[in-house]
């Protein structure tokens, strides 16, 4: 073999997946790779967590980014047959509904330093939770924290979602989780509700 249509160096995550992409287009394509197998440097060693984007700035690329990467890797997940475990489903508790703009976050907790909790964002998403807790009971007679559970449930690809809790009645809720789900309908409604926010 003297030549060859795409060469990538590197057979890591990233590597991979564009070899993958040059492939699936028809191109003969051949991978690189330093070390002895593939995906065995840092692509082998992160917590694999599919980032949500909601800790990097508003529109910046990476949470742009981000965004539309777990799309697609949520998708990836569900035609391959990998579950994937939804971490934080209630965003640090905010759609637990319980949280309001005068909150007061002590000690170690870290919403301290979280600035979707501190004005003049923390506002804004209580305002956003309200809205989604009123849709929740007038279309299912529930609240926003079974609302935002089944959204993360009904989405393709999700398998499990993990609910953190402090005390065990903050696990009340998981009953009514259960027998009912959001059609495309339900889910076009509350992108739009999140879009006002
Ligand atoms: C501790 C930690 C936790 C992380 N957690 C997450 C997470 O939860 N979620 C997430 O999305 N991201 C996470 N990341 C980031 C993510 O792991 C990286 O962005 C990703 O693995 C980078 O992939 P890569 O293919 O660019 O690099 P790598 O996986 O490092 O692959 C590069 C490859 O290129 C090879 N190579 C280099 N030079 C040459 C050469 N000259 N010739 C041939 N081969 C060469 C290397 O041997 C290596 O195999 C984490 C990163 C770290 C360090």
């Amino acid at each position: 073999m003297d030549r060859v249509e795409c060469v990538v160096v590197g057979a890591g995550v990233v590597g991979l997946a564009i070899a993958r992409r040059l492939a699936q287009a028809g191109l003969e394509t051949v991978v690189l790779e330093a070390a002895e197998g593939i995906g065995t440097v840092t692509s082998s060693r992160n917590s694999e967590v599919i980032h949500a984007g909601i800790y990097y700035p508003a529109g910046s690329l990476m949470a742009r980014m981000c965004v539309s990467g777990k799309g697609a890797l949520y998708f990836y997940c569900r035609d391959h047959g990998i579950a994937a475990l939804a971490y934080g489903p209630l965003c640090r508790g905010l759609l637990s509904g319980r949280i309001t703009r005068d909150t007061k976050f002590t000690g170690d907790d870290i919403r301290r330093q979280d600035p979707k909790f501190q004005a003049p964002r923390l506002s804004q998403y209580v305002a956003a939770v309200k809205r989604l807790d009123r849709y929740a009971q007038d279309n299912f007679g529930k609240r926003v924290i079974h609302l935002a559970m089944r959204w993360v449930l009904d989405r393709d690809g999700v398998t499990f979602a993990l609910w953190g809790a402090r005390r065990p009645d903050q696990l009340d809720a998981v009953s009514e989780i259960a027998g009912w789900e959001l059609d495309a309908s339900a889910m076009s409604d509350i992108r739009r509700i999140v879009g006002l926010a």
